[in-house]
């Protein structure tokens, strides 16, 4: 016999948006949200500040990190520093074993210093010295170099961040949570809602997942129960290939098609579809995909890989504006508004 689970908490409304938080809900009614992703895995603090003050000068409506206090405290600063509109804070966090939260191991006896990996890393976190070393705050997990070691010496390991959740959350400067879910289990967002619902009830709230691996029912009933626990409106981060650094002109369309499955799914069960927005393969040639009338309630995207490697190694000047470049071709008022 199963114990009877608590009662979800009671919704509790936020006084207000901050400015931040309106700008940013604005610009997804509006179709025309830009957010940096960071990545949940991602730690190396100079070039989170590098990259974020980029994408903050060129006006990205989000900056999405780690759950890492410190390096909240360091995007905090960029963010009072930018000159720019300002922009929402947020923290990925993990629900269960979510392939955004990984770090590579390497089993050294097992290396034979070839160099093979090297090149597949887009973050240079592996260099060959005299043995190999990996540079593990410079390792978000993409996973890349695996299949590239002939002696299987490289495997990813799950990236520990339960206990610093509790402090990322408490943050004064984070603004927006993303939950990132493998499973899109109903009952262990449940869970998790309950425990952390004090220090969530004033943050706006994504939900990451890809679609495709569970039934629509269950997927609708995940949605359906941050919506009825969480005071305020929430989006939906919609997976596409996540982690992918890839520039090909279809990149992105495992995410677009996963966001019209969701959308379609609401729509069948009867249910107005929740503000979705798309992850994972974005690129460059996202933007004019997005212009197809079967996107168009598409309200924006979240952009990592290209987007950190388009100003990786730039000046700070020349970063900004290269993220400036990246930045408006996703916020432009091309979008019909809801
Ligand atoms: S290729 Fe990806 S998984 Fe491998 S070390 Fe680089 S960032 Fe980490
Ligand atoms: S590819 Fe494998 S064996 Fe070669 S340097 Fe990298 S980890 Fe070592």
């Amino acid at each position: 016999m199963s114990l009877p689970r608590p009662p979800l908490p009671k919704p509790v409304p936020p006084a207000s948006f901050s400015a931040a938080q309106a700008r940013m809900w604005e610009a997804l009614l509006q179709r025309r949200f830009f957010k940096l992703i960071g990545g949940g895995s991602f730690t190396q603090a100079d070039k989170i500040a590098a990259v974020s003050q980029a994408y903050l000068t060129a006006g990205a409506d989000c900056i999405d990190i780690a759950p890492d206090a410190s390096l909240i405290g360091l995007v905090q600063q960029e963010i009072q520093n930018a000159q720019s509109a300002p922009a929402v804070l947020m923290v990925s966090v993990p629900l269960d074993p979510d392939p955004h939260f990984r770090k590579i191991e390497l089993s050294e006896p097992d290396c034979i210093r070839c160099g093979l990996c090297l090149p597949a890393c887009p973050t240079e976190a592996i260099s060959l010295p005299d043995a190999l070393a990996i540079s593990q705050d410079l390792c978000y997990g993409c996973g890349r170099c695996v299949p590239t070691c002939p002696t299987d010496a490289l495997h990813l390991l799950p990236f520990q961040v339960e206990s610093q959740i509790e402090a990322a959350l408490s943050h004064p400067a984070t603004e927006a949570v993303e939950i990132h879910s493998h499973y899109v289990d109903p009952y262990m967002l449940e869970a998790f809602l309950i425990r952390w619902q004090p220090l969530l009830r004033n943050k706006l709230m994504a939900l990451c997942f890809r679609p495709e691996a569970v039934p629509a029912e269950q997927m609708i009933r995940f949605v359906q129960t941050a919506q009825q626990a969480h005071p305020l409106p929430l989006f939906l981060q919609i997976d596409g290939a996540p982690m992918s650094g890839n520039d090909h002109p279809e990149a992105s369309c495992p995410a677009l098609q996963a966001a019209r499955y969701t959308r379609q799914a609401f729509e069948i069960a009867g249910l107005i579809p929740p503000i979705i927005t798309i992850s994972g393969g974005i690129n460059g040639h996202t933007a004019k995909l997005l212009q197809h009338p079967e996107y168009q309630f598409i309200a924006g995207v979240g952009m990592g890989t290209m987007a950190r490697q388009a100003v990786w190694n730039l000046s700070a000047k020349e970063a900004a504006h290269q993220a400036q470049r990246i930045t408006q071709a996703f916020q432009q008022d091309r979008w019909r508004p809801f």
